[in-house]
């Protein structure tokens, strides 16, 4: 397929910061935040100098025009990732300067209509974000599919900032129904987004973020010392924090199994049985001293009955 440019590109300033044509067909999209409530001409002089080594395909300027720094055929210098880039459309959206480097709502609706037009152009019928790195980076997607990236996943860095990132998913899907496809994945709640991280204020630290609290908690006991944090930051799991995972010895056939901490939760039916378990969690209740959340998922059980081992 002939590689072609936007039509909504206002301005172009062509950088000589790229790698000449692509070595791959292009199948992601990868948006960033440019750190900086820049126009589009801005965004573009960011990447006039060589000595920058720095560029990206588009720019979405704060009032939502779209410039052009790099032709779309050419692989861009903008994800710190050259198989990324060599595959990737790149653009930088105008962004406050710091956490969560919000966008204003012209840029963002801007950045769905360029989305779609890059679908459009390159033969895709489907905007795909998988919030995942490792199940993303090893999918082949077919070939009307195209796939989103983020540079965080490339860099030590935030971008696309949370403030994007939270918002990923509904780009997805408004880019694929614009398309006319319809997509497995629902439109994201992005006030129901639950982030595992050391501390909220570090977002570097992000392991993920999770519409499914049930996994962002199983991500959180996986990773020593990191909590769920809601959307405004409020901690609301934190298993790891002030709590090791310790082992525990059940020496009776018969424990009960409850839905949460206390004898007022229902039993789920199942029994320990006799053996050792890890306890991921403690928390006080009735009808027992203490009680242990099981690594397994099962549920809560009386401490009364266990043997640390
Ligand atoms: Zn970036």
């Amino acid at each position: 397929m002939a590689y072609t440019n936007s039509s909504m590109v206002a301005y172009t300033k062509l950088s000589s910061n790229h790698s000449g044509q692509r070595t791959h067909s292009i199948d992601r999209i990868t948006p960033h935040c440019v750190v900086g409530q820049l126009s589009a001409e801005s965004i573009c002089s960011c990447f006039v100098s060589s000595s920058v080594q720095a560029s990206c395909n588009y720019g979405i300027g704060t009032d939502g025009r779209v410039s052009l720094c790099v032709e779309e055929k050419n692989r861009s210098w903008c994800s710190s990732s050259n198989t990324n880039d060599q595959r990737a459309v790149t653009i930088e959206c105008a962004s406050d300067k710091a956490e969560p480097y919000g966008m204003n709502s012209t840029v963002y609706a801007n950045l769905i209509k360029l989305c779609t037009d890059i679908c459009r152009r390159n033969g895709k019928s489907k905007l795909l974000w998988f919030a995942d790195k490792n199940k993303t980076l090893n999918y082949a997607p077919k070939s009307d599919e195209m796939v989103i990236t983020v540079h965080r996943w490339f860099a030590n860095k935030s971008c696309p900032g949370d403030w994007l990132y939270a918002r990923l998913s509904d780009l997805a899907f408004k880019v694929t129904a614009a398309l006319g496809s319809t997509t497995d994945t629902p439109s994201a709640d992005t006030s129901v987004l639950y982030r595992v991280r050391k501390t909220w204020a570090d977002s570097k630290s992000q392991k993920g973020a999770y519409k499914i609290l049930a996994n962002a908690k199983k991500c959180a006991d996986e990773n020593a010392g990191y909590s769920v944090f809601d959307e405004s930051g409020k901690t609301i799991y934190a298993s790891a924090s002030g709590l090791s995972p310790y082992m525990v010895r059940v020496a009776i056939a018969d424990l009960n199994i409850r839905r949460g901490p206390g004898t007022n939760y229902a039993k789920t039916g199942q029994f320990t049985g006799v053996g050792n378990f890890t306890i991921m969690e403690e928390s006080a209740g009735q009808g027992a001293s203490k009680w242990g959340r099981l690594k397994s998922g099962a549920g809560w059980i009386s401490l009364d009955y266990c043997n640390r081992v």
